[in-house]
């Protein structure tokens, strides 16, 4: 299943002229795959969230597998390329224009993000997981290695924790002219974190 949904996958447009500042990046397509099976696997994939969802791969990825999907990001000409993918697949998925720290939704949902790694602007990532923590139950992240104990520690801070930890190596595709080679490997930890259910006052209840 994975190995045709990456195929599906590599046929998306990518950004046409990529913004720096957001750190737009196009999340690999055998990444792209591997996150979604595992959180079919896992029953995660009912109402997802793809937040900075660029030019849609992971909410597209969803929608192949089942989900409700719902892509946000800030940029309207991503939001346009993400759009004409989840058309050209004939698959549903719905995008919306906002800023991640603005987004409401009535349900709780899974959360599939790959946000930007705050390499330009620091801390941009902190947004999202805050966004994240507010309104899902299950949350697939994409960090650069090395985030671990920065991503456990703000979980457990919000009665979440986290479940799994995998490291991969992606190749990043050149995207700006001062990457100097077609791809450059970069190691990545994506985790899996849930929602804990908190005892308070002799009562069992959601955080
Ligand atoms: N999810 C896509 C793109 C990842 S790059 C993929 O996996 O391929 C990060 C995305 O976050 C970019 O599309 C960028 O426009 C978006 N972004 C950055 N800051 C944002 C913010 N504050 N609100 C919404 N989107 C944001």
């Amino acid at each position: 299943m994975k190995k045709e949904i990456e195929m599906i996958l590599e046929k998306l447009e990518g950004f046409q002229s990529p913004k720096l500042y957001l750190e737009q990046y196009v999340t690999p397509s055998n990444l792209a795959a591997f996150i979604v099976t595992n959180a079919k696997l896992f029953g995660d994939l009912e109402i997802v969230v793809d937040l900075g969802c660029g030019t849609g791969i992971l909410a597209i990825a969803s929608a192949i597998l089942g989900a409700f999907a719902i892509g946000v990001d800030v940029d309207v000409e991503a939001l346009r390329i993400a759009r004409r993918n989840a058309k050209k697949l004939g698959i549903e998925a719905n995008f919306v224009a906002c800023d991640v720290k603005d987004f409401k939704v009535k349900k709780r949902c899974t959360v599939i993000m790959n946000p930007p790694f705050g390499i330009q602007k620091r801390h941009a990532d902190r947004v999202f997981l805050e966004k994240a923590f507010e309104i899902a139950e299950k949350i697939y992240t994409i960090h650069s290695a090395g985030s671990e104990e920065f991503v456990r520690r703000y979980a457990e801070k919000n009665c979440f924790a986290v479940t799994h930890v995998w490291r991969l190596t992606i190749p990043l595709r050149k995207t700006y002219s001062f990457h100097e080679k077609p791809f450059k490997e970069i190691a990545v930890e994506v985790f899996r974190i849930e929602r804990k259910s908190c005892v308070s006052g002799g009562q069992d209840r959601k955080c």
